[in-house]
């Protein structure tokens, strides 16, 4: 195990300026967290987080990385907690320590390998600080160094599996070729134990027989180049097992058929020695066809630069070459840990290239230690931030789009789910349905079988699915609305007038109205686009009527309405926003005296028979349409009355308004001032109330209080 002395040593030893004492502090603390746990191997648990410490220094990370790796484990696996950290450390470790935790708690839901692609996606949305996922795949490397250890087969292939599918990739995204080899061969090697041990065999067996091979042709390129003039730094290397395994069964080619197993790089000082060390090879050995890539001039989207090739070289070896400058070999084989390290110092002029513009931009983003939306805003890594991930109480993973909701969460996973949707739990807990679902939450979707889409979720579903899952339940729940409603205002207009409805009258009269069906008759009448008045006359054509006046004055419009008394249309049913509205001029409530108002195409408005809106309607009494209230009440319904308030502009006065109102049961829905002087306020409160006898009580009630100066119900 690294002494403590060794590890700071190493930082200082390319990091003058490391916090030697914060460095101290973790190793002390985490050792001492983790005490007497044990690791598989039989180790000290706290040989882990050394390890992974160890790991990251091999990158030259900084001190708070460093910490980080030392304390990965301890807020998750010992009593330690994020406020400890937070305290000893400060909130920009804790945050990172935090991270970290949040990635591995990912770990137990992640063993589903068709999901691999939007895992990936997670981890990286997730990883609001590289150093997060830099700390993440140290520990993940020396998790594999050591999965041997590890009993259950089962767990040991779920680990490789997860490795090969989720943190191979992950590392190649951000440019950690080397972290990239070594974990897909570690996983190589338990997954396909057979293969590996063969290739290694071989491996072995070819390098016995060539003697020394590869350093002679280190040797031999070598001298080749500075013969030319280009100093260059050669090595050779054999191939991973892995990446022969891989290229055997691209190309589906025996071990014995694959020429090159032999990779050699060729790092010389800059961009212009690299094409001519390029071109000395071509010139000295035969190149092999269709193998040469040039991503200097046509950088990896991950950033990689280096010239590709392959050439019969020497000893009539098979060899691959690759060439590159020092700081592009620096980059391949670190990735963004390479670019992390300039952080403190200048970047050089090379790495103005443009592909490196999102390097530079996070490492400017991070020195300001801005806030992690807008460190993502502004990085490569931001290609995931317009979504989010988050998971069924099963596991599967579901993307998102940013500010998706339980309902669009609901939607995605089944129509049938979103339209029984009734609530929902996010990480165990009742939120409501319009919250905006987080990274990595759980969902779990409420049902109900009564339960339909509300016209509400409309306002604040972020996905096409679910909003036209939602428009299409509206309009059938409308048409039917519609279609009640037309139905019984043509009952109504037909016992006026002495008839009944029969199908067979409706039949003949189709047609005269331009409509196809009784149904879409019915439609027609209810959102108003025909009247009462005009089927009866087109089913019995030049039948004498009374009341034929085009304008009838208002008072006699209203008395009418009021003979009528119950004999209205109930208004049961018919749920608000679709075939029936409230007025929001007059908040009608049960028990009012109401009249109906027809608008074509929109159904009916409700209004308080006194309502002064009424007036504009005085002229055209076609529209008025008799409704009442239900006999046995609306239920659970609420209704909003709306009172006007007068209070003394005196401390307590807004809370004893309050008061009295919740006393009685009303509940608040709105509230807005409409004047202000020295001694009162005047304001609008909207109230929720079962029917107009309550409204009247929390009136009253308010009418009795000291503070109170004035109540009245508002109109308009
Ligand atoms: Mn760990």
């Amino acid at each position: 195990m690294m002494r403590q002395f060794e590890l700071v040593e190493r930082v200082l030893s390319y990091d003058p300026d490391a916090d030697e004492d914060m460095l101290n502090r973790a190793y002390v603390f985490s050792m001492k967290a983790h005490g007497t746990q044990t690791r598989a191997s039989g180790d000290p648990y706290f040989s882990h987080p050394l390890e992974v410490a160890g790991i990251l220094t091999g990158m030259k990370l900084d001190t708070s990385t460093i910490v980080t790796a030392l304390l990965h484990d301890t807020i998750e696996d010992t009593v330690a907690s994020y406020e400890d950290i937070d305290r000893l450390f400060g909130p920009q470790i804790a945050k990172l320590v935090d991270g970290v935790t949040k990635l591995s708690r990912l770990e137990h839901l992640s063993d589903r390998t068709r999901q691999a692609e939007n895992f990936r996606k997670l981890l990286l949305a997730m990883s609001t600080d590289i150093r997060v996922l830099l700390v993440k795949l140290a520990d993940r490397l020396h998790n594999m160094r050591t999965l041997h250890f590890i009993k259950n087969p089962e767990k040991r292939r779920r680990i490789a599996a997860e490795t090969m599918e989720i943190y191979a990739p992950l590392a190649e995204r951000i440019g950690m070729q080397e972290l990239k080899d070594e974990l897909e061969d570690l996983a190589f090697a338990e997954l396909n134990t057979d293969a590996r041990s063969s290739i290694t065999a071989r491996l072995k067996f070819l390098r016995e027989k060539g003697g020394n091979l590869i350093e002679r042709i280190t040797d031999q390129l070598k001298r080749t180049l500075a013969e030319a003039g280009v100093e260059a730094w050669v090595s050779g290397r054999q191939k991973r097992p892995f990446s022969i395994w891989r290229k055997m069964q691209r190309k589906n080619v025996s071990f014995e058929q694959l020429s090159d197993i032999m990779a050699f790089r060729v790092v010389v000082a800059d961009v212009g020695d690299c094409y001519r060390a390029l071109g000395i090879m071509h010139a000295t050995y035969p190149m092999v066809p269709g193998r040469f890539k040039d991503f200097i001039s046509t950088p990896k989207p991950n950033g990689y630069r280096s010239l590709h090739t392959s050439v019969i070289g020497p000893e009539q070896q098979r060899i691959e070459i690759q060439i590159r400058t020092r700081e592009m070999h620096e980059q391949a084989e670190l990735g963004v840990a390479a670019h992390w390290r300039y952080k403190q110092g200048a970047l050089a002029d090379t790495r103005d290239s443009v592909q490196y513009r999102w390097l530079r931009e996070l490492l400017e983003i991070l020195e300001q230690a801005s806030d992690p939306e807008e460190f993502l805003e502004h990085t490569k890594l931001n290609m995931f931030q317009d979504q989010v991930f988050v998971f069924s109480p099963k596991g599967d993973l579901h993307a998102l789009p940013r500010g998706a909701t339980p309902v669009d969460f609901a939607y995605a996973v089944h129509t049938d789910v979103g339209d029984t949707c009734v609530g929902a739990k996010v990480n165990g807990r009742l939120v409501p349905l319009r919250t905006a679902l987080q990274n990595g939450d759980q969902v779990e979707v409420l049902r109900s079988k009564t339960q339909t889409p509300s016209p509400t979720w409309l306002h604040f579903v972020v996905t096409g699915k679910a909003r036209s899952c939602i428009n299409r339940f509206i309009r059938h729940q409308q048409r039917q609305q519609y279609l009640d409603l037309g139905r019984a205002i043509l009952q109504k207009t037909f016992r006026e007038a002495g008839h009944s409805v029969t199908e067979k009258a409706l039949g003949s009269a189709l047609k005269v109205l331009k409509v196809k069906t009784t149904e879409d008759l019915y439609v027609a009448l209810g959102d108003g686009t025909l009247t009462g008045r005009q089927v009866l006359e087109a089913v019995y054509p030049g039948e004498k009527r009374e009341e034929d006046e085009k304008v009838v004055p208002l008072a006699r419009a209203r008395g009418r309405q009021q003979q009528k008394g119950a004999g209205g249309i109930p208004i049961r049913g018919l749920i608000p926003g679709m075939a029936m509205h409230f007025a929001g001029c007059c908040h009608p409530l049960p028990g009012d005296r109401i009249v109906g108002i027809v608008t074509t195409g929109k159904g009916v408005t409700i209004h308080t028979i006194d309502c002064e809106a009424l007036e504009q309607f005085a002229s055209t009494p076609e529209r008025w349409l008799d409704v009442a209230w239900d006999q046995d009440g609306d239920g659970d319904q609420r209704h909003v009355g709306r009172v006007s308030v007068v209070v003394t502009n005196e401390p307590g006065s807004l809370s004893a308004l309050s008061t009295v109102i919740a006393k009685n049961l009303g509940n608040i829905t709105n509230l807005k001032i409409t004047n202000r002087s020295p001694e009162f306020f005047e304001m609008i409160v909207d109230i929720e109330v079962r029917d107009v006898k309550h409204l009247s009580n929390i009136i009253a009630a308010l009418r009795a209080d000291p503070a109170i100066n004035s109540v009245e119900r508002a109109r308009g």
